[in-house]
């Protein structure tokens, strides 16, 4: 497999492969690049930011992200779950918004604070 490194603006490209070794990582220039193409072959995960809805119409969305990385494959459920989410206001920064959720381990954290509803509901 092939894959480009994000750990920095580098972006050296990377070759994964298995061997009976275990996995061989090429094109890396350092270790974190090695250990970035291992990751990303054996268990790739992704930090999921969103926004969910409130009920406030002057604030309508609330920021949020996931308080680690998701296995890629679990990303799409996470994303529908929070896109069906209302939540009231006020949100605080680093407050939780759902914990376990979809039973990835993940807590999913408001990532902005926002005040005490206006009175103006959702559009
Ligand atoms: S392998 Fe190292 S130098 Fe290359 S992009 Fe990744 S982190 Fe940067």
């Amino acid at each position: 497999m092939e894959y480009v490194c994000i750990v920095c603006p580098n972006g050296c490209r990377l070759t994964v492969e298995p061997t009976q070794e275990g996995v061989v990582v090429k094109g890396h220039k350092c270790p974190k690049g090695e250990a970035y193409g291992r990751d990303e072959f054996i268990d790739p995960r992704r930090v999921v930011t969103a926004a969910v809805r409130t009920s406030d119409a002057s604030y309508p969305f609330a920021p949020v992200k996931s308080d680690r990385p998701v296995a890629k494959k679990d990303v799409d459920a996470v994303l529908r779950h929070l896109y069906r989410l209302t939540v009231d206001l006020p949100v605080r920064r680093g407050a939780m918004c759902c914990t376990d959720c979809c039973g990835t381990g993940a807590s999913i954290v408001f990532t902005r604070t926002l005040p005490p509803s206006s009175g103006g509901g959702a559009p």
